[in-house]
């Protein structure tokens, strides 16, 4: 017992105390939900509460709902939906046919308003704005309410006459008669209706008044037998509120349980839809799908797989306690997936041309090369080999630094992956003295890698292409967005922070031939992520790759290359 406890998180054992025996949801099945508000795509906070709520549900064999939190009449889009959907079935989650608007149960919570108010529970406030702050109190202070005694009768007739379009925005509220002296002000007879004339995304005109979140959220959830509300932080204030309103309206079913977890933040990017919803629109990012964006159509261009996001929302946990995570382990956790199932490919970003003079001239040979060391029956592919290549410019220098191990004049012999040793005999430059060749011998007893005799090689082993074969690609390498750890900091503006540097495009990149014969991946896919080797992560860019032009991303770099800047 005391390890299956140790094995969940704080959220399941509440779960598992209400489903036990004498417990609240005794022989019930658990219910839960995921509400975003329309209002932009989902990032990857998101996908902690994702894996939060419908793991809950799938780990005691429950249901979890998607609910369109769209009680809010500004700012929704049907674009919206549509991705968040997209969003949610990609990581892997479904929610069958359990999915809601919010704003489908506005008739039942303005019945559930008039029950109140019926009921002396609510009242019909006519405060201006101004006035209603000035009446708020304070610690000491209790705070005034000159309505709070109005006969339910006038209250319950006003209140017909707001959801009739009567007044004008701000003319009336209806308020919960709770507790004007209550420490926590959210009690403190609080707002549950306010008239806004707004053509709603999906209502149209039909309402001119529209409950508050804190109303129409335990509602839905009452309403939907949603057993627990799973919710971020900085709803732990309104819990008391969220209870009074289950507490006093007549339930169809069983009462829903609130439990707040930890908001998830990360370093070097922003979290908010609006700030990324102001990033798009100012056109300082590609769009929501930017690869550079905490988004999840941006991390999935990106080349980040579901299993990877997964992973990650497990390794940070569920916590009560806000933290800011390393975006560095994000990284890691794609790269380890990668590690184990990107099928390896020779790739020269920056090329510049070798020649093997010993090397027949017009020979080609297919060499057979392994696909993914990790993985052996992942098998080998023929790659083709030949007197003229490409390699890495960084790979050879006229004049060697100390310690470099790789190809200078008369330096040490290097392999070829997957090819031949080569020793390097001298290069040709053009007349503004840029290397234009290199030239090399080779070792025709050395084939795969391993010379004949045993002898060691001391050497780099570097990556190559086969002029003749290669195929051209475009290449864009990305660093972090924001040049500060928290560019949303106090005091901050983010958009101050944005780094020049997070897109670098290289152009002639030298990919080996079969590159050339990868499916272009459908918009809004997975692209299959390939190890370029020594270089990194990368995958085709589905929204810009033709056949005839193509396009990777550099998913993550092979090692943690993004934290060096800060340490
Ligand atoms: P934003 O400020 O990005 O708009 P939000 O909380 O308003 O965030 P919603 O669409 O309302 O976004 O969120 C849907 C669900 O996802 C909510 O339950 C919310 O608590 C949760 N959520 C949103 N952001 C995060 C985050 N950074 N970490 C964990 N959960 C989050
Ligand atoms: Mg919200």
């Amino acid at each position: 017992m005391e390890e299956a406890k140790k094995a969940g998180n704080f959220i399941e054992e509440f779960v598992a105390e209400d489903l036990a025996p004498g417990g609240t949801y005794e022989g019930l099945q658990v219910h839960t939900r995921f509400p975003p508000e329309p209002n932009g795509y989902l990032h990857i906070g998101h996908c902690k509460a994702l894996c939060i709520d419908f793991g809950t549900a799938e780990k005691f064999g429950g249901l979890c709902n998607l609910r369109m939190d769209d009680t809010n009449p500004a700012k929704e889009d049907t674009e919206y939906v549509d991705a968040i959907k997209e969003d949610i079935h990609w990581l892997g989650f479904d929610w069958g046919d359990r999915f809601f608007y919010g704003s489908d149960y506005f008739e039942e919570t303005y019945q559930f308003a008039e029950s109140l108010i019926r009921k002396g529970l609510a009242y019909v406030c006519e405060l201006t704005p101004e006035e209603f702050k000035a009446c708020r109190g304070d610690i000491n202070q209790p705070a005034v309410s000159p309505w709070r005694d109005r006969p339910w009768e006038e209250s319950l007739d006003l209140f017909r006459r707001m959801r009739a379009g009567e007044f004008p925005d701000g003319k009336y509220t209806l308020r919960a008669k709770i507790d004007l002296a209550s420490g926590n002000f959210n009690l403190r007879d609080p707002v549950l209706y306010r008239i806004r004339h707004t053509e709603h995304h999906r209502q149209g005109t039909k309402w001119c008044i529209f409950p508050m979140y804190d109303f129409a959220h335990p509602i839905q959830d009452a309403l939907e037998g949603i057993t627990h509300s799973l919710c971020t932080l900085e709803y732990e204030e309104h819990r008391p509120l969220y209870n009074w309103v289950v507490d006093n309206i007549d339930l169809p079913h069983y009462k829903p349980r609130q439990i707040e977890f930890a908001r998830l933040g990360i370093n070097y990017t922003v979290m908010s839809k609006r700030k990324l919803r102001q990033l798009v629109e100012e056109h300082r990012v590609s769009g929501w799908d930017d690869p550079r964006m905490p988004t999840l159509c941006g991390l999935r261009r990106r080349g980040y797989t579901p299993a990877s996001i997964k992973d990650f929302t497990q390794r940070i946990g569920v916590s009560k306690v806000d933290s800011t995570v390393d975006w560095a382990l994000l990284e890691s956790c794609l790269r380890d997936d990668l590690n184990q199932n990107a099928p390896r490919v020779m790739a020269v970003l920056h090329p510049v041309k070798l020649t093997i003079t010993n090397y027949p001239e017009g020979q080609t040979e297919l060499l057979d090369i392994e696909n993914n060391p990790m993985n052996p029956e992942a098998g080998t592919r023929k790659v083709p080999f030949s007197r003229n290549l490409y390699i890495e410019a960084e790979d050879f220098l006229e004049t060697p630094v100390p310690k470099y191990k790789r190809l200078y004049p008369n330096g040490p012999e290097c392999r070829l992956k997957g090819a031949y040793v080569i020793r390097c005999t001298g290069c040709e430059k053009d007349e503004s003295g840029n290397i234009r060749e290199i030239f090399c011998t080779y070792d025709p007893q050395s084939r795969g890698g391993d010379p004949e005799d045993g002898r060691k090689i001391k050497g780099a082993a570097i990556q190559w292409t086969d002029q003749a074969s290669a195929v051209d690609a475009e290449v864009r390498l990305y660093d972090s967005l924001f040049t500060d750890p928290d560019p949303d900091g106090p005091d901050k503006n983010f958009l101050d922070y944005l780094n020049p540097d997070s897109l670098i495009r290289l152009t002639g990149c030298k990919l080996e031939a079969s590159m050339g014969r990868i499916p272009m991946p459908a918009k809004g896919t997975t692209a299959q992520g390939y190890q370029f080797l020594r270089n990194g992560y990368f995958c085709l860019d589905c929204n810009d790759a033709r056949p005839d032009h193509l396009v990777f991303n550099r998913s993550v770099a092979l090692r943690d290359s993004f934290r060096k800047k800060s340490g």
